[in-house]
């Protein structure tokens, strides 16, 4: 609207002078005059007419042409910059292209190279646990503790190559969850016998504070719930000091039951929270006093947690412990919920 504005008042700015050149020219011809009289007026009117016509020039048609210089070079720069951006998103998506290709190559290497070693490393196991039962003669005591250090540090292989197809396994959303009702209460009595060979084995007391009343049913995946609470009670007595105490207390709600383990052990260094569920991540003081570990437990534990909708997370002091906490969704299908919950 005001663009056509100001084309009309230009286009009336110039026929003023032209009219006023006519005018002029017009009057000097119906009246007679001297020759030289005659030329002057002429000359003057057509001067007039002249620097009106550049006032106007230079007051709205140089600087419409100014600006209309700029915009073109404006059109043509992002006309140059769309080009580019077309170019660098092409270049982009093939680089990812690149990236995802590379990604599935070395996901499939991990996946061939732990599978390889899981299988030689299974023989070994079998074969130490053979010698050391003296089911192929008797030993000698430091026979004995020579292989059972051997049968440990396989062990700790295993538990490795089992953590890097896991790892793998989350990354690539290879895992199928069968999610199902489940009582808790049986899979954390079923990990604490496993573990308390290793809990007494460091002088630590693992302590279950039974839930009072009936315990609701929660909605997981038992297997992937199963190695959630592993990594974390075996974390807690990992990075326990001889003689702590691990403290295992459940708590429900309507909505989903909140699984505590507290352990006074080395804790982890306040600077060093933030990168807690990272891979491969290990806090420096937990390098120093247990040179084993993946860094990845948490990391997996975390997915498999969030996998359920749950949430998971710590409050540590150095030197003075962790509690971690993590939640599981209850399962609202069950009929033994519906009473309890
Ligand atoms: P790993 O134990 O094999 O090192 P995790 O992923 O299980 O790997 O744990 C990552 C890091 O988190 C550990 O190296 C340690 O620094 C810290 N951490 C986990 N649990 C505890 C704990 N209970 N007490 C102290 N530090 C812990």
């Amino acid at each position: 609207m005001k663009r056509v504005q100001q084309q009309w008042r230009v286009f009336l700015v110039l026929l003023i002078p032209l009219a006023l050149f006519f005018a002029v020219g017009g009057i000097v011809f119906l009246f007679p005059h001297e020759d030289v009289l005659h030329l002057v007026s002429f000359l003057a009117a057509l001067l007039l007419s002249l620097a009106i016509q550049v006032a106007v020039f230079q007051r709205h048609l140089l600087p419409n042409a100014v600006a209309l210089l700029k915009f073109k070079q404006i059109v043509a720069e992002q006309d140059r910059g769309a080009q580019l951006l077309v170019r660098r998103d092409l270049e982009l998506t093939r680089a990812n292209e690149r990236l995802r290709n590379l990604d599935e190559v070395k996901s499939s290497f991990i996946s061939v190279v732990a599978h390889q070693l899981r299988t030689p490393l299974s023989g070994i196991k079998w074969t130490l646990n053979l010698l050391l039962k003296g089911d192929l003669g008797a030993l000698s005591p430091e026979q004995q503790t020579f292989l059972f250090k051997a049968y440990e540090s396989n062990d700790r292989m295993i538990a490795l190559v089992n953590d890097m197809l896991g790892a793998d396994r989350i990354e690539s959303g290879k895992i199928r969850y069968r999610f199902a009702p489940l009582s808790l209460l049986e899979v954390i009595d079923a990990v604490l016998f496993e573990l308390s060979p290793a809990a007494s084995a460091k002088g630590v007391t693992v302590q279950f504070a039974k839930y009072p009343e009936g315990l609701p049913l929660v909605r997981a995946d038992a297997e992937q719930i199963r190695a959630v609470l592993q990594n974390l009670l075996e974390n807690a007595i990992k990075y326990s000091r001889a003689g702590g105490t691990v403290l295992l207390t459940l708590a429900a709600g309507r909505e989903e039951v909140t699984v505590t383990i507290k352990d006074d052990g080395i804790g982890i260094p306040r600077e060093q929270q933030k990168s807690i569920f990272e891979r491969f991540f290990r806090a420096s003081n937990a390098v120093k006093v247990e040179t084993e570990g993946s860094g990845l437990g948490l990391f997996i534990v975390k997915s498999i947690v969030e996998k359920h909708g749950g949430r998971i997370w710590f409050e540590s002091e150095e030197g003075r412990g962790v509690t971690f906490y993590f939640t599981v969704p209850v399962d609202t299908t069950s009929a033994q919920n519906k009473k309890t919950v």
